[in-house]
């Protein structure tokens, strides 16, 4: 998959190139990102993007024309048969789910558009701009950040980034509800009081059915407790089986 990133700072992106699970994911080529510098498309040699808002009041809105002349760019690299829709950051956006990356990750990519200033120009959204998508309820200086978000989110989906290929189908989200807690070395812990922290037995019992269902019933719990919003939804898709309700009700 590949995915067209439009931004005036396309230096921001270079240190994910170089680490982790993003590295992978581009070193063995599931994840193909170009980079599309905002700057190279303006019309004048000053290289102007941005321009006050009609209207008057603060701050500056970027220009239609030079976002034109870089999608067109893309579409000229993409050929027509590898047209992959434009995704815009914004506030005004829906929130970012899992839901949306896995059915990002099975795609074949995006244009992604990287505000800055006030925000772009509303005639390129209306007549180019596919989908709005928000990371949040706040306001960050760039869609650059969200960009790296959703790029990361969707590289470690790829097949083969992630070492162990199991280990994003227990991650939270991805069954809808919360991951349950993780444990390692030491078995038991000296704590500053004089007391100690223990695994969790049933984790070094070797039973692994009893593992599964501890593991299991500490998402419900979890999730009951932080997010009673997803357990609703799970149930509505009928995710919850009558062993996970059984213990539910036991938490009331
Ligand atoms: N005037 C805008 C904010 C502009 S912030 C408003 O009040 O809605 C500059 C850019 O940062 C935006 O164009 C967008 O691309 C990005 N951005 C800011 N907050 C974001 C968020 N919560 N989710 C996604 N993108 C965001």
């Amino acid at each position: 998959m590949r995915f067209d990133v439009i931004t005036l700072f396309p230096e921001l992106f270079a240190p994910f190139q170089s680490v982790g699970v993003t590295r992978r994911a581009f070193e063995t080529g599931a994840v193909d990102l170009r980079l599309w510098p905002l700057r190279d498309f303006a019309l004048d040699t000053y290289r102007r993007v941005d321009d006050r808002a009609y209207g008057g009041g603060p701050g500056m809105v970027m220009l239609v024309e030079p976002l034109v002349r870089a999608l067109e760019a893309i579409r000229a690299d993409q050929g027509p048969a590898q047209r992959t829709p434009v995704v815009l950051f914004s506030p005004a956006g829906r929130p970012l789910t899992q839901e949306r990356v896995q059915r990002l990750a099975a795609s074949s990519g995006a244009v992604l558009l990287c505000g800055r200033y006030e925000g772009i120009d509303q005639r390129f959204i209306d007549a180019h701009v596919d989908e709005e998508i928000s990371l949040g309820d706040y306001v960050l200086s760039g869609g650059e950040l969200p960009a790296l978000t959703l790029i990361d989110a969707v590289a470690r989906l790829q097949p083969g980034v992630l070492r162990d290929a199991a280990s994003h189908e227990q991650d939270s989200f991805s069954d809808g509800l919360l991951d349950c807690p993780h444990y390692s070395r030491p078995e038991v812990l000296a704590q500053a009081d004089g007391g100690e922290a223990a695994v969790p037995a049933v984790l070094l019992s070797g039973h692994h059915v009893n593992i599964a269902r501890w593991r299991r019933q500490q998402q419900l719990s979890l999730t009951a407790r932080r997010r009673p919003d997803l357990i609703e939804a799970a149930r509505l898709r009928g995710d919850l089986g009558k062993e996970d309700e059984r213990f539910l009700d036991s938490l009331l």
